[in-house]
Order: C-alpha cells, then sequence, then structure tokens
C-alpha cells in the first residue's frame, strides 16, 4: 500500500503549533517575530512567491513587510536596503527572492545579509555551518523534506538514499544533512554527468529528486518499496486546465505511486513544507534574537 506524503496538511498542522508559540513569544517576552521578503524586478513567478509568503506570516500573526525594487536597482542600493534590514529589530528573517537580474551576484547579495537573520540558510555562514554539523538556519526545502520524513516515523540511519540534484538551494546541502552524524543515512548525489542513473536509484531505499524536468524518473527507475520525496516543480501543457498548463514533479506520479511505499505528490507536497520551514526559521531566528 502507497502512503501519500502530504505535505499540505503536515505544514498546515505545523504552522497551528507555530501559530501558538509565536503569541506566547509576544505575550511573554513582547517580541513579535518579523520576516522581510526582498523583491527585485517584475519577475511574474517570483511576485507570486513573495506575496503567498508574506501573506502566510502575517496569517501566523508575524510582522511581514515586502521591499520592491525596480529592476535596475544597483548593488549599492540594494545592499543599503539590506544594512537596514539588519539593523531593523522589528525585523528577524530576511529572505532575498531569487532569481536576481543578471547585474546583481546572488551570492555577494545574499552574503550581506547577516547570518542570524538568514532564514533561507543561503549565506556562506550558514552552509559553513551547515557543513560542519552545527547549528544554524537550515535551507527550508532540504529542510521541509527532511521533517516530511520525520512525521511519517521514515528513518534514514543506514539507508541508502540517493539525490538527484546538487543545487547549492536543494541538493547539496540535503546530501549534507543526510549524510550528518544525526541522519546517518549512506549517501549519493546524482546529476547530469551521472551514468546509468536508473540502475542507481532502483538500489535506494530513499530517492529524494530536485532536477527541475518533468517527469524526469517514472516506474522503470525504482524498486518496489521506494520512499520519493520529489522537490520537482515544472509546468507542462495541459489543455483540460483552465490556464492551459498544470504542475507536475520530477518524477512521473502516476506509475511510480504504484510501486512506493511513500510518495510525495506535486502539487501538494515539498511545496508547502517549504513555506512552513520559511517561518519556522522566523519564528526561531526570533527566539534567539529574544534570549540575545
Ligand atoms: P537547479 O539549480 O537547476 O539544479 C538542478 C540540479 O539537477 C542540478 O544539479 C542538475 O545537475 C540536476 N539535473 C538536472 N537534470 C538532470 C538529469 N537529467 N539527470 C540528473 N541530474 C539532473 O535547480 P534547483 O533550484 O535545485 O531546483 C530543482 C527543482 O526543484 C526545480 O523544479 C525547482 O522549481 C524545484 N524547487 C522546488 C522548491 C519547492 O519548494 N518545492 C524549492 C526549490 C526548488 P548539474 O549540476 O549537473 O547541472
Amino acid at each position: 500500500m502507497t502512503e501519500i506524503l502530504d505535505g499540505k496538511k503536515t505544514a498546515e498542522e505545523i504552522q497551528e503549533g507555530l501559530a501558538e508559540r509565536i503569541e506566547r513569544l509576544q505575550t511573554e517576552k513582547g517580541i513579535r517575530p518579523g520576516l522581510a521578503v526582498v523583491l527585485v524586478g517584475e519577475d511574474p513567478a517570483s511576485a507570486i512567491y513573495v506575496r503567498m509568503k508574506s501573506k502566510r506570516a502575517a496569517k501566523l500573526g508575524m510582522h511581514s513587510e515586502v521591499l520592491k525594487f525596480p529592476a535596475t536597482t544597483t548593488k549599492d542600493e540594494l545592499h543599503k536596503a539590506i544594512d537596514g534590514l539588519n539593523l531593523n529589530s522589528d525585523i528577524h528573517g530576511i529572505l532575498v527572492q531569487l532569481p536576481l537580474p543578471d547585474h546583481l551576484d546572488p551570492h555577494e547579495t545574499i552574503d550581506w545579509i547577516m547570518p542570524a537573520k538568514d532564514v533561507d540558510g543561503l549565506t556562506a555562514i550558514s552552509q559553513g555551518l551547515l557543513y560542519r554539523g552545527q547549528p544554524c538556519l537550515a535551507p527550508c526545502t532540504p529542510k521541509g523534506m527532511l521533517r516530511l520524513l520525520d512525521v511519517y516515523g521514515i528513518t534514514t540511519e543506514g539507508k541508502n538514499v540517493v539525490v538527484v540534484g546538487r543545487s547549492e538551494l536543494v541538493g547539496r546541502p540535503l546530501a549534507v544533512m543526510l549524510s550528518s552524524r544525526k541522519r546517518n543515512a549512506t549517501v549519493t548525489v546524482a546529476h547530469t554527468r551521472t551514468r546509468n542513473l536508473g540502475e542507481i536509484t532502483k538500489k535506494a531505499d530513499i530517492v529524494a529528486i530536485a532536477a527541475g524536468k518533468a517527469h524526469m524518473l517514472n516506474a522503470s527507475h525504482f524498486s518496489e518499496g521506494v520512499v520519493v520525496i520529489d522537490a520537482g516543480t515544472n509546468t507542462i501543457p495541459c489543455p483540460e486546465a483552465k490556464n492551459g498548463q498544470k504542475l507536475v514533479g520530477d518524477v512521473d506520479y502516476e506509475s511510480v505511486s504504484k510501486l512506493a511505499s511513500y510518495i510525495t505528490p506535486v502539487p501538494g507536497g515539498v511545496g508547502p513544507m517549504t513555506v512552513c520551514m520559511l517561518l519556522e526559521n522566523t519564528f526561531e531566528a526570533a527566539l534567539m534574537a529574544s534570549e540575545g
């Protein structure tokens, strides 16, 4: 029997608990967690993500700000805005929405955020701490993928885990977290130069994928009983849908769900968990600030 790893329901449950903790932090210490999202340019998808993140934060009782800048914003102007947020005691979490316009270096921009407010877990300092296994604000998507496994009681200790994708945002930090002394998985990282991917994924107990290629893996790539966590979000044409397209993962859900023991749907799997972890990281950053 296949069980669905329901990210939407899990995220809602975590957020209910978070709302209570946020209220308590405010009553007991007078601190209201604050999230600032920085958006540069007019990318429509980014604008939707930013609005959604900000709305969810406000719904949980957080202070929430969106700072919008034109695509022509210079590096110095952006750094100055981030400086302001770094110094603002009402703001505990800062997120710069990616991608940035070409003239702005994402590493340089992200590293301008002070690590204590880096709720996306993407600064060089946060990534270094993660790599060392020291406490840090972990990147939201891999953190959300692992939390989903935890909630469903799926352990990684001693398991053969294949991570498909090695991006800074998802694949690489996920592999680091899985191979940590806390998770103890045996991890293989696959990418575009990997040979015979199907032979590798077939040997896996768990496959986590973030490649950004619609339906790249199908039932022929997996063994019976595999656990599949799919971060992929791809739009494909769908004449029946209202807007003529639909969202699908990197895995062909229909065929793979017949042999997997657990699988995430797309949408409703990793996506809601990512936003949830952003809110949790913002709360944790506020809590840390309250403890000095
Ligand atoms: P990315 O930076 O483009 O990285 C994709 C990775 O997948 C690369 O390491 C690439 O290998 C690998 N890859 C691509 N095609 C492959 C193939 N045919 N075989 C093996 N490996 C392959 O993407 P990303 O930012 O990690 O995002 C990946 C997907 O996750 C996208 O669909 C994105 O929208 C989604 N995503 C979802 C969430 C969420 O909240 N649900 C959050 C973040 C990202 P190379 O390194 O060799 O190029």
